[in-house]
């Protein structure tokens, strides 16, 4: 018995070795990655219950790296975050989504992109400024942007998320919560701050069909949302059952497999050309 403790102990420590060094190469891979032209957003598209069209998509950000390996955002956002590399990231994200917006514009597509944006970049004090000079730049109109936060990120800088979100609402640029439900906040933000929307975590909408629970608690924010004029997008939609279910309660607008992965820009635009609503 000792022995195999020893071995585990040993195991443990070279996976907590071979874990730390995988970290620091995509640190420091993830200094150049912008310069390299590494960065893809992907766009997925959100579908609005009622009209049956996709006005808005999310816009979600890939890494291929040179040697061709793919790197999820699961992996490497946290690593961007903790290195404050996220906020020359999120940068290019926001300028990128706002060069595709500009880019659908012209293809007569008036489409609404979500960027999501990271607890870092919320302290960035020129955040705000860098978001109107994107959109003056790429001459979109301000309420084609759209910024998604979690509920995590208002917790725990308040008073700048409180400022932050008042300025942008200024502009024009509207706000969505995301991964409703998964915070441990309060539920009094949602009338303090200037809000648009309310995205409901995928966790919830997995087993709605045959889970109860997970039913009455997207009702709940459902109503809860509507009485307090908010919209409401479902995350994570994949099967028409689910569908059905959010659209017969008056969800607003879902986005999850069963539409469509996210795509790259150029099938995204081959999208919008197909399905019938564009
Ligand atoms: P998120 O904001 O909650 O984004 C939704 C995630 O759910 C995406 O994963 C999307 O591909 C996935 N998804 C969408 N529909 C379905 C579905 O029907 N089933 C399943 N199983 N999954 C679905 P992705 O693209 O891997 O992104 C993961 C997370 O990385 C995002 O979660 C977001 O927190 C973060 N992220 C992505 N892009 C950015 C970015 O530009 N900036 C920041 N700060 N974070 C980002
Ligand atoms: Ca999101
Ligand atoms: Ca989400
Ligand atoms: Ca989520």
């Amino acid at each position: 018995a000792k022995k195999a403790s020893k071995s585990s102990v040993q195991f443990y420590s070279q996976a907590l070795k071979d874990a730390s060094q995988r970290i620091i190469e995509l640190e420091n891979a993830l200094q150049t990655a912008i310069t390299n032209h590494e960065f893809e957003l992907f766009l997925q598209p959100m579908l609005d219950l009622t009209s049956g069209t996709i006005l808005k998509a999310e816009a979600l950000l890939r890494w291929n790296r040179l040697d061709g390996e793919r790197i999820g955002p699961d992996e490497f956002i946290p690593i961007a975050e903790q290195t404050g590399l996220i906020v020359p990231i999120g940068k290019w994200v926001i300028s990128r989504a706002c060069e595709m917006i500009s880019t659908l514009n012209h293809r007569g597509h008036s489409c609404k992109l979500s960027v999501n944006l990271s607890p870092r970049q919320i302290s960035d004090r020129h955040l705000l400024e860098f978001i109107r000079g994107s959109i003056q730049n790429s001459h979109i109109q301000p309420d084609q942007l759209e910024l998604e936060l979690t509920e995590g990120v208002l917790v725990d800088n308040y008073d700048k998320v409180q400022y932050l979100l008042t300025e942008v609402r200024k502009l024009g640029v509207s706000v969505s919560i995301d991964d409703f439900g998964t915070g441990y906040s309060s539920l009094s933000y949602l009338k303090k701050l200037p809000i648009d929307h309310i995205k409901i975590d995928r966790s919830f909408v997995q087993d709605l069909v045959s889970d109860e629970n997970d039913k009455a608690i997207i009702l709940a924010i459902i109503a809860m949302a509507h009485s307090l004029k908010l919209n409401v997008i479902a995350e994570g939609v994949e099967t028409e059952l689910q569908r059905n279910f959010l659209q017969l309660n008056h969800c607003n607008l879902a986005q999850g497999y069963l539409f469509s992965r996210p795509l790259p820009f150029a099938q995204f635009c081959d999208y919008l050309n197909t399905t019938v609503s564009n």
